[in-house]
């Protein structure tokens, strides 16, 4: 068996550990004579599992008790559109749209109600976060939305912008529990499981109670509002029974590596190796302005597209893969979420010393 260094933006990397603990679980899950895959979501079994799961992230996020957790279905995409539905009473909401995550967002808003752009990168192809301190914050806005840490572009909100009163609403997906979070200062966090946490397919939402009513967008489906998922416990309908099984392995994980304290410091030190380089080389160079760097995805460039392709070409065969930046940007991008250890990152860099010193 060899496993590679998997810079996947998502799904991406899962903690070898959790894998092999699935794969011994996976025919008999502890004496059930059965895998999670076969089994109720109403059994005593996968009941002991999510309680679990959900116990592990509220110790991990420090999560207080007014707050909901939701394991949901319909990836990211899906909340673009239970957000409005569900929070915009007033059918007012300001976005802060600093890349094509928060865009799409944006955009399926403007199917509710009236969806502002309060701020935007996008004059620089979305290589830094804006200022957020005083910004035209509507004043019947139901909530400010974010997206935290932009997958595609690299960059992340360091500080939280200033909602002036206004809920809070994020979107969370790449930089879930990387670092820990001051839940109260959110409405609604939330995050696609399959770029931090575990397999595609579960998109966990943490929300304040008092934003899960019934008072929601004529027509919202049933399944589209938090309320009915919120009074079941995350099983009104079968669930993604296997991929949260899976989060909670992971929570356990990362309990064991000592918290999301620890995290931080891991991601920042195996960042800087990157960005550290990035920095010195003349040969390639980060597409973000520092201050607004993400620790978990980094794109670069050699500014010459030929000399990327052949890059991506080279570290594929050595075993350096999922390189290539996205589709809409182009270059290169090593994402580094929690799972992709220290020793991934200096081996990437040496290659890139290495193909450097070939190429110059
Ligand atoms: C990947 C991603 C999405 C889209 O997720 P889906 O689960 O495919 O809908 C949305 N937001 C962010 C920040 C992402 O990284």
């Amino acid at each position: 068996m060899s496993r590679v260094y998997n810079f996947s933006a998502g799904p991406a990397v899962l903690p070898e550990e959790v894998l092999q603990e699935a794969a011994a679980e996976m025919l008999d899950y502890k004496g059930t004579g059965m895998s999670v895959m076969e089994m109720s979501h109403r059994s005593k079994a996968f009941e002991d599992i999510i309680h679990t799961a959900e116990a592990d992230l509220r110790e991990l996020l420090h999560i207080p008790d007014n707050y909901k957790v939701l394991f949901l279905q319909g990836g990211a995409h899906q909340q673009f559109a239970m957000i409005p539905m569900n929070l915009m009473k007033n059918k007012v909401a300001d976005y802060i749209v600093t890349g094509q995550w928060a865009k799409k967002a944006w955009q399926e808003a403007q199917k509710y109600g009236t969806a502002n752009k309060a701020a935007s990168s996008e004059d620089k192809t979305y290589s830094y976060i804006p200022d957020c301190s005083d910004l035209p914050i509507s004043p019947d806005a139901d909530y400010v939305y974010i997206c935290e840490n932009n997958t595609i572009y690299g960059t992340k909100f360091k500080t939280l912008p200033n909602t002036k009163g206004k809920t809070l609403v994020a979107d969370v997906s790449s930089c879930f529990l990387s670092e820990p979070m001051d839940v109260e200062k959110y409405g609604v966090i939330y995050g696609g499981a399959q770029k931090n946490i575990g397999p595609a397919g579960v998109v966990i939402a943490i929300i304040r109670e008092d934003l899960i009513t019934e008072d929601v967008l004529p027509g919202t489906p049933t399944m589209l509002t938090y309320k009915t998922h919120a009074d079941a416990e995350s099983l009104y309908n079968t669930p993604n029974c296997y991929g949260i099984y899976m989060c909670g392995k992971v929570f356990q994980w990362l309990k064991k590596q000592g918290g999301l304290g620890a995290m931080k410091e891991h991601n920042e030190k195996k960042a800087k190796i990157l960005y550290d380089y990035l920095d010195e080389s003349a040969m390639f160079r980060g597409t973000v302005e520092p201050a607004s760097r993400s620790l978990m995805n980094v794109p670069f460039v050699t500014g010459d597209k030929n000399l990327d392709a052949k890059f991506i070409k080279e570290a594929t065969e050595a075993g350096f893969v999922n390189l290539k930046g996205h589709r809409s940007v182009g270059g290169m991008r090593a994402s580094i979420y929690n799972a992709m250890p220290i020793q991934g990152v200096e081996a990437l860099v040496a290659f890139m010393k290495k193909f450097e010193k070939e190429n110059a």
